[in-house]
């Protein structure tokens, strides 16, 4: 496992530096959230050991399950999306919520944060190729949700994230990734925010998605093999 992991790690670094060189980018500027959800703990910290810091959860209970037995020796991302009545688990534990998908979600994540005397990370989702079956707001509305959270104190809105619509040929996912780094450039001037990141590409477009200016990727597959 330990040997197959770091093989993998290594080619996707490798890939991902390859791209980064392409486009013009710094490697070094491109972050790997290894995500790691229906892997089990021992296989995280095999993979810490091959030299991920980062991984990313889509379940609160798994990811509770997870932080109960490894804890803050891990930088944990969510990345799925998360119920109301859930934020209260996640409140001090992650570095980053990829997931913002909605106003409800803010308002709830801001109240939690600013009763703890703390803040959440956060990028808003946005749903680019409009799917019915994906979370996120439609790129319309991200001027106005953006203007809003910002007057949250509670809540750090820091990028934007997107989800490409599954293709066999990882080149479709390139005009919603730069559409989505057009967005965030759109958007830069709002006061109070900084949207400097954006967190794109998983498996099986990581590549364009790094072409197209991603500095955060979520890759799952390609790191810990098929999921059961
Ligand atoms: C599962 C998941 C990933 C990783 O998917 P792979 O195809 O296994 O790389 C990335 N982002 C989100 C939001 C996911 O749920």
């Amino acid at each position: 496992m330990n040997r197959f992991v770091s093989e993998n790690y290594e080619r996707v670094k490798t890939e991902i530096y390859r791209a980064a060189q392409r486009s013009g980018r710094d490697p070094v500027s491109v972050q790997v959230v290894a995500v790691s959800k229906g892997v089990p703990s021992s296989a995280i910290l095999k993979a810490k050991a091959a030299g991920i810091h980062a991984f990313g959860e889509n379940r609160v209970q798994e990811f509770s399950r997870k932080y109960r037995e490894l804890g803050q020796e891990i930088q944990w991302h969510f990345v799925g999306h998360l119920q109301r009545n859930k934020v209260r688990l996640l409140v001090n534990k992650v570095k980053l919520i990829h997931s913002l998908d909605r106003w409800e979600l803010a308002v709830e994540l801001n109240r939690w944060s600013v009763q703890e005397g703390t803040f959440f990370d956060t990028l808003v989702q946005v749903n680019m190729a409009r799917e019915k079956s994906k979370h996120g707001l439609y790129e319309e509305e991200v001027r106005d949700f953006l203007t809003a959270a910002a007057g949250l104190p509670g809540l750090r809105v820091c990028g934007l994230m997107t989800i490409a619509p599954y293709a066999a040929n990882p080149e479709e996912a390139r005009p919603f990734f730069r559409a989505l780094r057009e967005l965030a450039v759109k958007h830069r001037a709002i006061p109070g925010l900084k949207l400097d990141l954006l967190s794109m590409g998983m498996t099986q477009d990581f590549v364009v998605a790094v072409e197209e200016g991603a500095n955060i990727v979520r890759v799952g597959t390609g790191i810990f093999g098929l999921r059961r």
